[in-house]
């Protein structure tokens, strides 16, 4: 059982918690005081080896228990995730900084998930093909792909792991996760839950250390059969080419620079409530949050107003204090990159609406941010922010707004907002984004697909496209002798 307290995270392989066999260990920092709350076992090869040898026995014995008994001990698991939600989430706000309220969120949706996920593991059917010769059957028969390696970031701890793990093991395969560093304790939680619940030995493992050592060497082991990664384009370009050179399926979570397009006939408040808490949520360093504002320009002045008021009513402060809804970055790598795009910024003539710059000087607390009259080639408009900075911008028709939608070469998630149904069929039709939130805030449910298109990443997250890329597909034909 978890204490309220923080504690060391330790590797977890073939169903013990250990540390590394060379006794190495990383320090973790709480981000809203920079002080050193605890540390995580840092991995080496030879850590490394025992755990794909754990995955691979694990995966013989668990792609042989039922889809049915599967599901019932995925269940098991989430209901503990349930039970242990309150000191869970305090364990992500220490460690990775955001409120409370959105750490018990994402602990929340982390069991709803798991009970999806497992329930899709029971309706994964091959197909019978009518034979040519009447003697013969024909049969597709859908099998697990093998141990999986996955490499998740510090951005939401807990729900970058259990989409991928939730896939893997219900449909049979056996799984290893390098989990961020920075925020070990609670994704290290959600493995404890599986174990707790029954788990088999090997069929999950958990382990930390040098992320280019570990993605290297599991992508390479030839008992490794797939890898899924969430994280930024540039990382998950070098791992795909990795996973090809090694032929391995690979998924790829990776940025995403989400284009808000507001009409002239919008709902402005509507669009206003649902835009602003996306972007604020989580300090802005979220793949799909709302980033490029493209706001019609009879409207623009009265949106960039309404959104300055929502920054400016936000309350920073450590993620643990009562009434926090803005906590610190993440790390001090995400202050220095703020401070730079609005450096930048500014250079480039827009003008910092609120906000704009670091607060204090102890943890990584960046001010709620507004850009306005953002010119085209500012950083902000062209790289993704990772970070609580809306930048606005107008234009005169949908078709200008949808070109600039366009213009980048990322296609994560769009936003839109407008009362004319010709508008949302040209934003639907036109939009180059893997998910597309109309009228409403994002809504990422386990049951919709999850994903990019372009350099955002291929392969699903959500959705019954989530299971296939961890199936392989076998072809059999059988003529009765
Ligand atoms: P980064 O690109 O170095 O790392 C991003 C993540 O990838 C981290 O979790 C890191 O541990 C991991 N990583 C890095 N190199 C790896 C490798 N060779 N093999 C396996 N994993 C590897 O940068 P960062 O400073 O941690 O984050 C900054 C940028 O990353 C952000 O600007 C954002 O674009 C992106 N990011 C995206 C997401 C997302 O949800 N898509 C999450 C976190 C970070």
């Amino acid at each position: 059982m978890i204490t309220a307290a923080y504690q060391n995270t330790r590797l977890y392989i073939n169903g013990e918690w250990c540390d590394a066999q060379s006794g190495a260990t990383l320090d973790v920092v709480n981000p809203a005081t920079g002080e050193k709350i605890g540390t995580v076992a840092r991995s080496g090869i030879s850590d490394l080896e025992r755990a794909v040898a754990a995955a691979q026995a694990g995966f013989a014995a668990w792609r042989k228990v039922p889809a049915f008994e599967r599901a019932n001990l995925m269940r098991k698991a989430a209901a503990l995730v349930r039970e242990r939600a309150d000191a869970i989430a305090r364990l992500m706000t220490l460690e990775q900084g955001k409120p409370l309220a959105e750490a018990r969120t994402e602990v929340n949706s982390a069991a709803d998930i798991i009970e999806w996920f497992a329930d899709e593991g029971r309706r994964v059917y091959g197909r019978l093909v009518p034979p040519r010769n009447v003697n013969a059957q024909q049969l597709v028969v859908k099998e697990p792909v093998g141990p999986v390696a996955a490499f998740t970031p510090w951005n939401f701890p807990i729900n970058q792991v259990v989409r991928k793990l939730s896939a893997a093991l219900t449909t049979g395969c056996s799984f290893i996760v390098k989990a961020p560093e920075e925020t070990p304790a609670s994704p290290a939680e959600l493995i404890r839950a599986f174990a707790d619940a029954g788990l088999p030995d090997g069929v999950l493992g958990l382990v930390f250390g040098d992320p280019p050592e570990i993605s290297q060497v599991l992508t390479a082991h030839p008992a490794i059969r797939k890898i899924t990664f969430t994280g930024s384009t540039a990382v998950g370009k070098q791992l795909a080419a990795l996973a090809g050179q090694h032929m391995k399926r690979a998924t790829m979570e990776l940025g995403g620079h989400a284009p808000v397009i507001v009409a002239d006939d919008a709902d402005v408040e509507l669009a206003v409530k649902a835009s602003s808490a996306a972007k604020f949520r989580n300090a802005g360093q979220v793949c799909i949050s709302p980033t490029r504002f493209l706001v019609h320009n009879s409207i623009r002045d009265e949106f960039a107003a309404a959104l300055v008021t929502h920054a400016e009513s936000l309350s920073v402060g450590d993620g643990l204090a009562e009434g926090t809804t803005l906590g610190p970055l993440a790390n001090a790598r995400r202050v220095t990159a703020m401070t730079s795009v609005v450096d930048n910024a500014r250079r480039m003539g827009a003008t910092v609406a609120t906000g704009g710059g670091r607060i204090g000087t102890t943890g990584n607390f960046f001010a709620p941010t507004v850009l306005t009259n953002v010119p085209l080639d500012a950083d902000v408009f062209n790289n993704e922010p990772f970070g609580p900075i809306a930048a606005i911008r107008g234009f005169d028709s949908l078709e200008e707004a949808i070109a600039e939608a366009n213009r980048l070469p990322y296609g994560l998630a769009g936003y839109a907002f407008t009362r004319s149904i010709r508008n949302v069929h040209l934003l639907t039709n036109q939009l180059e984004v893997g998910m597309l939130w109309i009228n409403q805030p994002a809504t990422p449910w386990p049951e919709m697909p999850f994903g990019g298109v372009k350099d955002s990443g291929y392969g699903s997250e959500g959705g019954p496209e989530a299971l296939e890329p961890y199936l392989v597909t076998k072809s059999v034909a059988v003529m009765a002798v």
